[in-house]
């Protein structure tokens, strides 16, 4: 599930800008100093042995684009025959851009939190929505394998929001709605209490958002 396709290493990046209520990787995002810190080195170093099974890495967080040696470490992966795929929030266009350019990514998953107007409230924090649509934009217009995704958080995102961002990803080749999952620690833990929506209403979500994006699939 985390570089579709592909048999893959995940790695995590500690911090990130956003603090989405319902994140259930608290201390990666709060307090990444207290969790062991693994050195790129070690991580190639672990991956060239299972470099006969392994043909993947997806690069993950909190939110990977904030790391200063992210492009460096990316570079060591692929030039190490890795195919490499980023998650990322989509607040940093520029090093998605250049990362792109370069040819150093073969699958980008975006976060698409909520439509506009929400965006803040469920990013938990105030967002430059200009860098999230400039992201979209380069994504969109990139050739290799994307998706765009969303949280589908019970009562903060109704159907009208669902349609509202499928209007924003007008056109993209592929877009997943997660269902709710509040498992882990969670950074806002009254969150834990809510009930995911019902299969059946994300299906007739994905159903409606068909008419502006070819594929829509559903993610457990
Ligand atoms: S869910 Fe939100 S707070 Fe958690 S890592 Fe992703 S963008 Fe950051």
């Amino acid at each position: 599930m985390d570089f579709p396709g592909e048999v893959c290493t995940t790695v995590f990046y500690g911090g990130c800008n956003f603090r989405c209520p319902w994140c259930h990787n608290a201390d990666l995002v709060l307090r990444p100093f207290t969790l062991p810190e693994i050195s790129p080195e070690e991580v190639l170093n672990l991956l060239s042995r299972r470099r006969s099974w392994v043909q993947a890495v997806c690069i993950t967080g909190g939110e990977p684009s904030l790391a200063p040696g992210l492009e460096e470490f990316i570079r060591s992966l692929k030039s190490c025959g890795f195919k490499v795929k980023l998650d990322t929030n989509g607040t940093h266009p520029g090093i998605l851009a250049r990362l792109l350019t370069d040819g150093l990514l073969d699958y980008v998953a975006m976060d698409v939190k909520a439509p506009p107007e929400k965006y803040n409230l469920l990013a938990g924090t105030k967002v430059d929505l200009e860098s999230v649509r400039e992201s979209i934009a380069f994504i969109k217009n990139s050739r290799i394998a994307y998706e765009f995704r969303t949280t589908v958080v019970p009562g903060l995102l109704l159907e009208q929001d669902l349609l509202a961002i499928g209007r924003l990803l007008r056109g993209a080749r592929r877009y997943v709605l997660q269902q709710y999952q509040p498992a882990g620690t969670l950074l806002d833990a009254d969150f834990q209490a809510l009930r995911p929506y019902p299969g059946a209403t994300l299906q007739s979500m994905a159903q409606k958002l068909h008419s502006f994006i070819h594929k829509v699939d559903i993610r457990n």
